[in-house]
Parts: structure tokens; C-alpha cells; sequence
């Protein structure tokens, strides 16, 4: 995993880049939620399902499925209707993020990125980001300090680098 962190500043990122109209205290903490979603897996450690199973961490949450049933269903959630919209894209986009950037780490398996399809632990090519501990007790450690200082690199600055690019192209536009 990237920590929860990181996977936060993404969505928000995001949001704020891409889908400033859909900008709100609700849907800033539900597309948090998207993205941090699919570290909940680890709960299949305490019922005894091995890492490398699908079922497992990194297996089937992580994945462009789960993205977007995940993705459809909290929009639904938060509109009461399902509509392939800007906040639906938003939410998609933010569950997505998680695994594409546990797939950036240096550690643990790949993810299971095309489950059902396709059940192969994949990672990117570039894997810049320091691997989150999984336990709590070891984020509070030099091993944690290490890893928000990799994902202030890696995901926090470009995120802000985005919103910036992105109000900049916003604001340069043509009034229509
Ligand atoms: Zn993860």
C-alpha cells in the first residue's frame, strides 16, 4: 500500500483539478473513502486469506472492477439516482487511483489490476514510492517517516503540480 495519506492527497488532488464544481466537504471525504477503499482487504488477513490469493490484499479490490462498482455505487450513495456523471468520474477515477499507485511502490505483490479477467499481480515499470507498512504500530517508525516523505515527492507534488496546471488551463480558457 501506499498510506492512507497518500492515497487522500490523490483524490483530492484530483478533485480539485478535474471536477471543481463537484467540490464539496461530502464528496471531498467520500471520494477519501474511494480511495483508501481497497486497503480494507487487509481485514482478509485476520479471516486467514493469503496475500496471494485474489481474495487476498492487493487481489480483487485492487482492481478496474472494483473501481468502478465502487465508484457507481457511493456516487449513487450520494445522489440517489445512478448517472454516469462528473462525480461518478470522480469517484471511479479516485478508487483507481489506489491500486495504480500501490502499483508505483517498491514493495509487497503487484496488484490484481484486470481481476476477473485477468488474476496476475502486476506492478508499473516506475516505483518510486516508498511501500507502506501494513501494521499501525510500524508506520510510527523511521520505515513511516520514509514513506511520507517519499509520497510528499511523488504524490503530493505532482497533485499539486495538476491543480495547478489545471487552474492555470481553466482560467486561460475562453469565457463561453
Ligand atoms: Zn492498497
Amino acid at each position: 500500500m501506499a498510506s492512507i495519506f497518500g492515497h487522500i492527497a490523490a483524490s483530492t488532488a484530483i478533485g480539485y483539478a478535474f471536477f471543481p464544481k463537484e467540490v464539496r466537504p461530502i464528496t471531498l471525504i467520500v471520494a477519501g473513502f474511494c480511495a483508501f477503499a481497497p486497503d480494507l482487504d487487509v481485514l482478509a488477513f485476520s479471516y486467514g486469506v493469503p496475500y496471494s490469493s485474489e481474495w487476498g490484499h492487493r487481489g480483487w479490490t485492487h482492481s478496474v472492477t472494483f473501481a468502478l462498482i465502487l465508484g457507481v455505487l457511493s456516487s449513487w450513495a450520494l445522489q440517489r439516482s445512478i448517472s454516469w456523471n462528473k462525480l461518478t468520474w470522480w469517484l471511479v477515477i479516485s478508487t483507481l487511483t489506489h491500486p495504480l499507485l500501490d502499483m508505483m511502490t517498491n514493495g509487497g505483490r503487484g496488484c490484481a489490476l484486470w481481476w476477473p479477467f485477468w488474476k496476475e499481480r502486476i506492478f508499473l515499470p516506475f516505483r518510486p514510492i516508498q511501500v507502506s507498512p501494513i501494521s499501525i504500530d510500524d508506520f510510527f517508525t523511521p520505515w513511516g517517516l520514509s514513506v511520507l516523505a517519499s509520497e510528499v515527492i511523488w504524490i503530493g507534488m505532482p497533485g499539486l503540480l495538476i491543480i495547478g496546471l489545471a487552474r492555470w488551463w481553466q482560467g486561460s480558457a475562453p469565457v463561453r
